[in-house]
């Protein structure tokens, strides 16, 4: 990529837009049309009435007693497991399919690793009659089948990704590149608060609905502000759709939860707000894991909807001006959180979910007993009982 080019959608100096000379005037119109579709009061009711007949919204807000009574706070859960399709990302799935739709497109292009991304929207794809291509590393395609199955049920187009390490990051390139050839008639549907502006904003709107429930509930709940909100992150698309409606409340305190993986060393953990290094990734200024040389480093993590070796770039801008902090949380402890969850409140939750919980337990030890903490939980744990039970089983 030669030609840079950069607008506006900066985050302090995070996020910017830099892609190819040849998709600039494309996302010239793509920034024009979301203005519009976002000012659209017609279009943005079309949207409401999606997420409440068809995700289910609004989601529910728990007060967890057991957990509450056990670590001395009170605890509520944000339930985003509930919503269809069993996660958050649903709704940034259909906000990106209504607007392709809004815009003229056809298509939904798309790439997905673990395969959540390509469920979701595959989903929100044949909701709104477009056709949907996914891009998946060959070695993805055999280890996610159940959710290949669903992408498939679904309507969509699989479409297999055979070079290098035959995964994730192969699949983004082979799915750039055919958006590239294909950009008049198709959307490339980003799966988390990233990319070039104007999606971190786009996907942050669409994910900001979390917070805005949140906030209602609680405060209809409790009568108060909580004292922390929590979430897990990855791009950090959940974590941003809660924190966001919390921002000008200075005496919310706002916690994301960092996948620590195995250790602190490159290549085993994927928390890039705690140890990347400035750089430019898939056409935005962000926080990245890289090597000396500024070489892209893998990522890991036990839930693969958090090994992302980058994350949104309001991240980095929260955390520079020290509005939310970023803490560690471990494969261990995520697992831990994992079954203390589902043995004290009968909620399973996804395993990227778990390192929110596993944070929130952590600091309600540390509060008082009528401090108020909310805890996202941006899945439910369905896809992760079969690794789980193999690799860490409990009696
Ligand atoms: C994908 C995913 C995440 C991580 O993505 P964010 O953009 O950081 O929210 C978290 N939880 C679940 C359940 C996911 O599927």
């Amino acid at each position: 990529m030669n030609n840079t080019i950069c607008k506006n959608g900066y985050f302090g100096e995070f996020g910017g837009r830099f892609i190819d000379e040849k998709l600039a005037q494309e996302f010239e119109k793509i920034e024009k049309a979301y203005e519009e579709f976002k000012n659209n009061i017609e279009i943005q009711k079309e949207y409401e009435e999606i997420l409440k007949h068809y995700v289910g919204r609004p989601s529910p807000m728990y007060f967890a007693k057991n957990l509450s009574k056990k670590y001395g706070a009170q605890i509520y859960l944000k339930r985003e497991d509930l919503n269809h399709t069993g996660a958050h990302k649903i709704n940034h799935a259909l906000g990106q399919a209504l607007f392709a739709k809004k815009m003229g497109k056809t298509k939904l292009i798309a790439e997905t690793g673990a395969g959540q991304h390509g469920v979701a929207t595959a989903t929100a794809a044949t909701l709104m009659g477009l056709k949907c291509d996914i891009y998946m590393g060959e070695i993805d395609i055999i280890k996610e089948k159940p959710n290949v199955d669903r992408m498939r049920i679904l309507g969509a187009n699989i479409i297999p990704v055979s070079e290098g390490t035959k995964t994730l990051k192969e699949a983004v390139d082979k799915a750039l590149e055919a958006y590239t050839k294909e950009y008049e008639t198709a959307l490339y549907a980003i799966g988390s608060v990233v990319g070039p502006h104007p999606f971190p904003t786009m996907i942050e709107d669409f994910q900001s609905i979390i917070g805005k429930e949140a906030k209602e509930q609680i405060l209809e709940m409790t009568g108060k502000l909580p004292n922390h909100i929590v979430a897990c992150v990855g791009g950090g698309s959940n974590s941003i759709g809660l924190f966001s409606a919390f921002l000008n409340d200075e005496n919310v305190k706002i916690h994301g939860a960092e996948p620590l993986g195995k250790g602190h060393k490159l290549g085993e953990n994927a928390a890039s707000l705690t140890y990347g290094k400035k750089g430019i990734i898939h056409g935005f200024k962000s926080l990245i894991l890289q090597d000396e040389e500024g070489n892209i480093a893998p990522a890991y993590s036990i839930a693969s909807g958090l090994d992302y070796p980058s994350v949104g770039p309001k991240h980095c801008y929260l955390k520079e001006i020290k509005r939310a902090t970023y803490e560690l949380i471990n494969d261990i402890e995520a697992v831990d959180a994992f079954y203390e969850l589902s043995k004290e409140e009968g909620i399973i939750p996804a395993l990227e979910s778990s390192h929110a919980v596993a944070l929130g337990i952590k600091i309600a030890k540390e509060a008082k007993s009528n401090e108020i903490i909310v805890i996202n939980i941006s899945g439910r744990g369905d896809k992760d009982i079969e690794f789980i039970m193999k690799n860490y089983p409990k009696n």
